[in-house]
């Protein structure tokens, strides 16, 4: 018998699970469920994070955890348990499966039908929340992309593409614009892509992606993106299909993997017995596989395939449609279950065994180019002009070092410039050297000029071998 942590989640969360579990009874699924406490009952208990000590204990021992939807309650300072679970956990890739269903209204590709993998990095991106009031009017938030970060997900993105028998992965980014962030995500993917020679590969800039999937996604079939860009794709590829009531999902890490449906916690119809079961009953499906329990999530998967078909079949000539419900559709999965008779002897997979871990674990990849350090980006909170602060900045520069640049929200200023470029009170300094400099000189020089200029952070600027590794200002 497996183990599998599952909490039942907030708003619709109940009701979508009940009608999952009493599936998975019919089914004769061999896994035994064990629910922990997770989500708005939790906070409302005064527990900050959302989740108790005893279910953190019990997720990490099973290595699954299946999930309902969860609120996270509006103010500052609060942060979405969904996203700490997934991060906690390191469930670094989050894998959406969006296919046309039969008989579902607003599925608008029936013929030929969609059958997109979508693989997002799930932990990285601007979903590290890293933000900063830089001054009184200028937020930041930090976009941290990593290698091995990235070469995690894209590989878990090539082996979905083999296991599928997919013969295309696309990688979709804005490396045009972010060359560093996003082009350190599509170096790693055409990296990986060589390890897997029999998939055709190919990227699209994610504006154009966007584009071609509501024109055509039947061309698509595993696309893998950094955390936002797929964030969006994906409800948008939702849409495609049907909308958020089909669109499973499971948040894969290499020790334990956390299974939900796509959608939140819908309280707009929470508690009226409209909420469709179907998102949850395919990410359920998706962990029975995760799980080595193959037969058990195809009969169901064909069961909901003929529950859709009945449920929005059309009304004869002068009846209204038939609204949604929540039990009646669930009585037609087991119906259909039913109908499929008996699974025979079928040997049922080891249950999953979790590595404990003393500590949290170091990914790196090995440093194989010198790096030097040639100088550093002081952010200032002025509102001075940039001639002005460049003035500033210059007299309390020692040699060799100097102010080369000065942008505002990534535009020079400073040299040249043009007088149609505004400016916000944020400007970026750069300070450069011909050769290396220590660190400690140049924190030495923020030092300096904090004596007449708010410094609010700086940027070492680092070469890696002889490429500068970063950015140059828009029109240096
Ligand atoms: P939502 O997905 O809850 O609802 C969007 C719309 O889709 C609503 O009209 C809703 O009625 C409908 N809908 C969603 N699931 C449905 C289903 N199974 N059957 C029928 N209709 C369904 O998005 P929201 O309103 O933006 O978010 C509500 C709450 O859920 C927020 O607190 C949010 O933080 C949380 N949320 C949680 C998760 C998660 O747990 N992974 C994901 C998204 C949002």
């Amino acid at each position: 018998m497996h183990r599998v942590a599952m909490a039942e989640g907030d708003g619709i969360g109940p009701e979508v699970m009940e009608a999952t579990l009493a599936v998975f009874a019919a089914a004769g699924v061999p896994v035994q469920f064990e629910k922990v406490e997770m989500g708005l009952s939790v906070w409302e208990k005064g527990v900050p994070a959302g989740i108790t000590d005893a279910a953190r204990e019990t997720i990490e021992s099973c290595g699954v955890l299946f999930k309902g939807p969860m609120a996270t309650p509006k103010g500052k300072g609060v942060k979405s348990i969904n996203v700490t679970a997934r991060k906690t956990w390191n469930a670094f890739a989050n894998k959406r499966v969006f296919r046309t269903l039969r008989g579902v209204p607003r599925s608008r590709y029936q013929h030929p039908h969609v059958d997109i993998t979508m693989i997002r990095e799930n932990i990285e991106d601007t979903y590290g929340a890293i933000e900063h009031m830089q001054t009184h009017d200028v937020a930041q938030c930090r976009r941290l992309i990593t290698r091995p970060g990235s070469e995690a997900v894209v590989r878990y993105a090539f082996e979905v593409a083999q296991r599928k028998g997919a013969r295309r992965v696309t990688a979709g980014h804005k490396a045009n614009i972010m060359k560093l962030t996003d082009g350190l995500f599509l170096d790693v993917f055409y990296e990986v892509a060589q390890e897997y020679p029999q998939l055709r590969v190919d990227d699209r800039i994610v504006d154009a992606l966007a584009m071609e999937l509501v024109m055509d996604p039947t061309k698509f079939d595993v696309v893998v993106l950094p955390n936002l860009q797929g964030d969006i794709l994906s409800d948008l590829c939702a849409g495609l299909v049907g909308g958020l009531a089909y669109a499973p999902s499971a948040n894969i890490g290499e020790l334990i993997s956390i299974f939900e449906a796509v959608h939140g916690t819908a309280p707009d119809i929470a508690g009226q017995g409209r909420a469709n079961p179907t998102a949850l009953l395919l990410s359920g499906c998706i962990m029975l596989r995760h799980l080595g329990l193959f037969p058990w999530a195809d009969r169901i998967e064909a069961a909901i395939d003929v529950a859709l078909e009945e449920a929005f079949r059309l009304p004869d000539f002068g009846m209204s449609p038939r609204p949604f419900e929540t039990h009646r559709f669930t009585d037609s999965v087991i119906a259909a279950l039913a109908e499929q008779g008996p699974m025979g002897i079928v040997e049922v997979s080891p249950p999953l065994v979790v590595q404990p871990r003393a500590e949290p674990r170091m990914m790196t990849s090995p440093r194989i180019e010198e790096e030097a350090t040639m100088g550093i980006d002081l952010f200032i909170d002025s509102d001075r002009s940039p001639a002005e602060v460049a003035e500033l900045v210059n007299a309390a520069c020692a040699p060799p070092l100097r102010v080369t640049m000065i942008s505002n929200r990534g535009t020079q200023v400073w040299p040249t410039g043009s007088v149609y470029t505004d400016c916000v009170n944020h400007h970026r300094v750069r300070v450069e050297a011909e050769h290396p400099v220590s660190p400690s000189s140049l924190y030495a020089l923020a030092a300096r000029v904090s004596t007449d200029l708010r410094v609010c952070s700086t940027e070492s600027l680092l070469y890696i071998g002889n490429t500068p590794a970063f950015s140059l200002a828009q029109g240096q």
